[in-house]
């Protein structure tokens, strides 16, 4: 390599750095701000019911029995003749699962004959005691309307309840793949009979399941050949810049809220309950709310 070779080789360095310079960030500013969770990520388990309100649990123990880290504690219960839990002879009188020994395994949800109990998305739980550590019956039983609790020290989401028993319902019985995408389990309180989880086959469904193809998530990290053509150059630039400026709307109109509500109650004047984190985002009012705040 010749002399000007050599100086100018100084500036390769700086490729990749200005490569990136012009790709979408990756970066989201956590815990404000949180990216969607695979549906098949394994968080916090709910306990769930039939859709007339029964629960599943019969009982058996085989979770406890699975269990690699012996965190499950179950005793059964001879149902009541006249008021029965579930539609076994027996239900699950006492649940108790300890979260500083679960590794988040999921063979407790294969193991469940019923579909009993199954994970949802959240993993964003801590604690400060043993107690809280350990979830009893009553925090795990999803509510009347099929949701799971949400407990002071769980940071819930809109979407982290949705798609409960993800991993059961991506895992074909025995394993074969002549019976991937089968529907294989019951319907749940509040939800109906789940869609199963296609895989690798042509009858995924992920607008009902909400699997995405890796590509579409990793879409940031990869070069311009290996994106989806309509997601290329200045149209993907320009659709993610559309993305962004809904979100940061959003989060806009949740400050505005969280103010109106601060003053309110400042004042001493009545005041709605804060949104569920289940709650749809309310309809985009900005341009209203703005003049008022304005005036
Ligand atoms: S996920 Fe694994 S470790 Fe946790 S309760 Fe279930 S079987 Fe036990
Ligand atoms: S959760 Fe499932 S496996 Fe565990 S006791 Fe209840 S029915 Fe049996």
């Amino acid at each position: 390599m010749g002399k000007v070779g050599q100086f100018f080789s100084f500036f390769g360095g700086f490729r990749l750095t200005l490569a990136h310079m012009t790709r979408p960030r990756v970066t989201v500013s956590y815990p404000d701000e949180k990216k969607a969770k695979q549906p098949r990520n394994h968080g916090r388990h709910v306990l769930n019911r039939y859709e007339d309100g029964m629960e599943k649990c019969i009982g058996c123990e085989l979770c406890a029995g699975v269990c690699p880290a012996d965190c499950i504690y179950v005793r059964g219960l001879d149902n009541p003749p006249d008021h029965p839990v579930s539609p076994g002879e027996r239900y699950g009188y006492v649940y108790e699962i300890n979260y500083l020994r679960c590794i988040h395994c999921d063979m407790c949800v294969e193991a469940c004959p019923t579909e009993a109990i199954t994970e949802s998305k959240l993993f964003e739980f801590s604690f400060t005691n043993r107690a809280d550590a350990i979830y009893t019956k009553a925090e795990l039983l999803v509510d009347d309307d099929g949701r799971p609790k949400t407990l002071p020290w769980e940071d819930w989401r809109k979407g982290d309840d949705l798609y409960t028993s993800g991993w059961m319902r991506a895992t074909s019985p025995s394993g074969s793949a002549a019976y991937e995408g089968e529907v294989q389990w019951s319907g749940e309180l509040g939800y109906g009979v789940r869609a199963p989880e296609g895989g690798q086959s042509g009858r995924r469904d992920d607008a009902a399941t909400g699997s995405k193809p890796l590509r579409q998530l990793l879409e940031p990290h990869l070069l311009d050949q290996d994106i989806p053509f309509e997601n290329r150059g200045m149209r993907g630039r320009a659709a993610r810049a559309r993305e962004s400026a809904d979100k940061n709307r959003a989060k806009m109109r949740a400050k505005r809220q969280d103010r109106k509500r601060a003053k309110a109650l400042k004042m001493g004047l009545p005041v709605d309950a804060p949104p569920s984190p289940f709650d749809d985002p309310a309809p985009d009012d900005e341009a209203g709310s703005d003049e008022a705040e304005a005036s």
